[in-house]
């Protein structure tokens, strides 16, 4: 499965500007609020979560832990 984006769709205004500077073609505004289409060609740049005024979309990262043995 590909990680992508997360939307809040309360938060959404519709605004468009996370589509404008999106480069991967992910992001479609269907009846005034954002979806997030699954592509491989996400490359986690940040920019759609930077660019947005009301904090609708996120990128949120996996933190994964693993035990170094010694
Ligand atoms: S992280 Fe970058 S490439 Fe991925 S959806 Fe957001 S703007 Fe597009
Ligand atoms: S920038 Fe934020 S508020 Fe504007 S359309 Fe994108 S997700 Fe919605």
């Amino acid at each position: 499965m590909v990680e992508m984006p997360v939307v809040e769709p309360g938060k959404c205004d519709g605004c468009g500007l996370c589509i404008n500077v999106c480069s991967c073609g992910a992001l479609v505004l269907v009846d005034g609020f954002i979806m997030v289409v699954a592509t491989e060609g996400c490359g986690w740049c940040l920019q759609c979560e930077i660019v947005c005024p009301t904090g609708a979309i996120t990128c949120p990262f996996e933190i994964v832990s693993e035990e170094i043995k010694m």
